[in-house]
């Protein structure tokens, strides 16, 4: 029966790392708005830099 217990704690261990990663995720995504067409653009890890869509050049400010 204490071997279930492992099983369990185990289990419970991989569902938590999952949950901090998926956090850690969607914490590190930005969504930019261009200044100039109004195209919302999601980057994730990596800043975005030009709008895709017009190639405008994109200010650091971000909304979640
Ligand atoms: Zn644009």
């Amino acid at each position: 029966m204490a071997i279930l217990i492992v099983y369990v704690g185990v289990f419970l261990a991989i569902i938590l790392l999952a949950i901090l990663f998926y956090t850690l995720a969607v914490q590190s995504r930005k969504n930019y708005t261009c200044p100039a067409c109004g195209e919302r653009i999601q980057m994730e890890h990596l800043e975005a830099s030009h709008c895709n869509m017009c190639g405008a050049p994109l200010d650091r400010a971000y909304t979640d």
